[in-house]
């Protein structure tokens, strides 16, 4: 943390949210209805956000005392994740010299430090790594889940079998939304602890290591962060069961074999910015202030 000012983290008065999607706008939104002032580098396609500057990146990283970038800061080419503006932008000396100075916010930190490995000289937080990040964005992932299996089912949530394999941040939430739908609900965890209390909790329970195949359900939500919808698995699941797979790349289903066996399966990713960035943005918001505190 060389070059860094501790105390920097005390006197955050303007704060710079570079990139991302809507959720980084009702962050900037959000930060500046609490008095901050909010610099916006990246929008570059955007005309106005209320009364919040837009500037380019280099100006919005000059000026801020602190930097918030999206989940992930930088895509896999090592440029940074603005889907808002028209060109890429990678971080010229200069720039990553001046993020050097101040705490810089992202997630997946992992991802800007191996691009930019001089920023591990500054104070980069990643705020997505945090559990209570994660437990948060977990409402709103659940709820983008149940909405996108709305759109691809052809029948209701109520009265469906549904099963959650996982029963983490994702699958806690998630089935106690799809029972609170009316669905009856049958949750996969690998852990016998788990399983007393997916019981107690009043739903059905399978052990995930046992999985050998889905029979009599109508919609399957993976958040299991490992490959447990192998082919064999595929072969033994009704062609009428819908999979929708949350967990992140590379995912938990083979789709490939699912799509030779004319299974229904698709990925729902990033579903807090698609379906919830106000709540996604102020999760943020409130991980940044957390840290700041
Ligand atoms: P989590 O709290 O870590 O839960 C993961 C669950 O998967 C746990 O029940 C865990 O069991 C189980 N699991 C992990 N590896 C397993 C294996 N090899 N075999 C069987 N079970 C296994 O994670 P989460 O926060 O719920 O997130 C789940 C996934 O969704 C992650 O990939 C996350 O990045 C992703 N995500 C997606 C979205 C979206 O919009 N789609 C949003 C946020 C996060 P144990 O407890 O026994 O380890």
């Amino acid at each position: 943390m060389v070059g860094v000012d501790m105390k920097a983290l005390d006197s955050v008065k303007t704060f710079a949210v570079i990139g991302g999607d809507k959720r980084q706008l009702f962050l900037a939104d959000s930060l500046s209805r609490d008095g901050y002032g909010v610099i916006l580098g990246g929008f570059d396609n955007i005309v106005s956000v209320g009364a919040i500057t837009l500037s380019d990146i280099s100006t919005a990283i000059s000026y801020g005392d602190a930097v918030i970038l999206p989940i992930p800061g930088v895509r896999s080419d090592g440029s940074l994740n603005t889907p808002f503006a028209g060109d890429k932008h990678f971080l010229s000396a200069h720039e990553a010299g001046m993020l050097c100075k101040k705490p810089v916010f992202t997630g997946m930190a992992d991802k800007l430090l191996k691009t930019y490995p001089v920023l591990q000289d500054g104070l980069v937080y990643d705020y997505a790594k945090r559990n209570d990040f994660a437990i948060l964005n977990a409402v709103p992932t659940a709820e983008g889940a149940v909405e996108r299996a709305m759109k691809e089912y052809e029948g209701t949530i109520s009265g469906s079998r549904t099963m959650v394999t996982g029963f983490g941040r994702i699958g806690k939430l998630l089935s106690k939304l799809l029972k609170a739908f009316g669905s009856e609900v049958t949750v996969c965890a690998r852990s016998s602890a788990d399983r007393a209390y997916i019981t107690a909790l009043g739903y059905k329970y399978k052990n995930t290591e046992k999985l050998r195949g889905i029979k009599n359900t109508d919609i399957v939500f993976n958040t299991v962060p490992s490959l447990i919808f192998t082919e064999d698995v595929l072969k033994n699941t009704d062609r009428n069961t819908l999979i929708i797979d949350l967990a992140s790349l590379p995912g938990g289903v083979d789709f490939e074999a699912a799509d030779a066996l004319g299974i229904d399966a698709c990925r729902a990713l990033s579903l807090p910015g698609k379906c919830s960035p106000k709540a996604a943005g102020d999760i943020i918001k409130k991980t940044v202030y957390t840290i700041l505190s």
